[in-house]
């Protein structure tokens, strides 16, 4: 069986005591590929790094939208400058978070715009941060043709869900599927179309009910799975061959990678 984690931060601190365990437990349980997004500029390099030590490792490079005030103004022309002298799967983690009161919607709207139109121009899929910002984010999609990516850790309406699949994307459903208490999010989870549905774990954040309180970790991107084989009443095989081929036909990545990942 082969699962694609496609949100996960092993690049952080959290994991820098065990990142070889945790790796080689993700492994073990069938985690053939992660997508690790960036978040500020200043991490990229050593995230960078470590996916260049790990050919199941992939990065994406972004500019958060929760971390607007850690971001230089010439974070941007960093970015640009990295895509061209770096090989990167995906621009992210980018997006808007409404969820703070007083947040600069202008600005993030404007750094996502940016980053969207950096995304389309290097011909790269990128990864969505969106909360309580569907619908702007929607806009702007229309505005700027990126070639899809993902809209992580998604718990909007069908209808959004439905935009995002015409423009290319496909939806992240991770930890929150394995609480019964997601009714709204397991009810998604049932009904989207499976050709627009991808696993992720958000590790270390956003963990699974079975290690409540706890450090999350790749390694349980197999409860995610067995979450969604459950409310979709489909066998956990075959929700982990087509989520994984989803995730690969969103990175553009090859059944064999003739670039030499
Ligand atoms: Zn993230």
């Amino acid at each position: 069986m082969e699962l694609f984690d496609t949100h996960c931060h092993i690049d952080v601190e959290a994991f820098s005591a065990d990142r070889p365990e945790v790796l080689s437990a993700a492994r073990v349980a069938g985690v053939c590929g992660m997508l690790v997004p960036g978040i500020r500029a200043d991490d990229w390099a050593s995230l960078l790094g470590l996916c260049g030590e790990h050919d199941d490792l992939w990065p994406a490079l972004g500019l958060h939208p929760v971390f607007m005030g850690s971001h230089a103004a010439d974070d941007v022309a960093r970015l640009e400058d990295h895509l061209q002298h770096h090989r990167v799967a995906a621009v992210g983690e980018i997006g808007l978070d409404y969820r703070v009161g007083g947040a600069d919607r202008a600005a993030q709207k404007s750094l996502l715009e940016t980053q969207l139109v950096i995304a389309r121009d290097a011909d790269l899929p990128v990864v969505l941060h969106v909360l309580k910002a569907h619908d702007d984010v929607l806009v702007l999609l229309k505005r700027v043709k990126v070639k899809g990516g993902f809209t992580h850790a998604f718990n909007g309406s069908v209808q959004q869900a439905q935009h995002y699949r015409d423009l290319g994307f496909c939806v992240g459903f991770g930890g929150m599927l394995t609480f019964e208490r997601s009714t709204k999010l397991r009810h998604l989870a049932a009904t989207l179309p499976m050709d627009m549905i991808v696993l992720e774990t958000d590790a270390p954040d956003m963990t699974v009910s079975q290690h409540r309180g706890e450090r999350n970790s790749p390694a349980y991107l197999p409860y995610c799975l067995e979450a969604m084989a459950r409310v979709r009443d489909i066998d956990p095989q075959e929700i982990a061959r087509i989520t994984t081929t989803n995730a690969r036909r969103v990175l553009n990545l090859g059944v064999t990678n003739v670039e030499g990942k």
